[in-house]
């Protein structure tokens, strides 16, 4: 399961301005140079076209990521669902301590081998996020929203 983080208008803004970063590739339904006509994820065409966020329009993060994130932050509500204002965000960004989102992968070895029950968060992971939720920031003030999580 994951937390999507991001302006809270992103899903409006970003089908009413097309601005969705749009990829194409050979559909699964393609076997053999054979489409199949009635296929519901390219209409018989063999072109399957999938819509992507360009960046800090959203931040697609793991719920025990997000909980870790969303407490080092000191983010109001939980960190299943909320808001917040984009100043409120740039503030906690501004004051967060690092070593609070970094912490070492949760792993138990036994005969059958590694069970890993979290893999953790990096210091290069941390920095990933927050120059994210900057980029988001910016976003929500040019739009003047708020900044959604759910
Ligand atoms: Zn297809």
């Amino acid at each position: 399961m994951t937390v999507n983080i991001g302006p809270a208008d992103s899903y409006t803004w970003l089908t009413e301005t097309n601005n969705w970063i749009k990829s194409q590739e050979e559909c699964m339904c393609v076997w053999e140079g054979k489409i199949e006509s009635n296929c519901v994820y390219c209409q018989g065409s063999g072109v399957y076209t999938s819509k992507t966020a360009p960046f800090g329009e959203c931040l697609n993060i793991a719920n025990g990521n997000m909980a870790t994130l969303h407490s080092a932050l000191g983010l109001p509500g939980d960190s299943w669902s909320g808001s917040c204002s984009p100043q409120v965000m740039a503030q906690a960004i501004l004051e967060l301590d690092t070593s609070l989102v970094c912490r070492v992968p949760s792993v138990e070895y036994n005969e059958e081998g590694p069970t890993v029950y979290n893999g953790g968060i990096h210091e290069e992971q941390t920095e990933r996020y927050v120059e994210h939720l900057r980029a988001i920031v910016i976003r929500a003030v040019a739009r003047d929203v708020d900044i959604s999580w759910a």
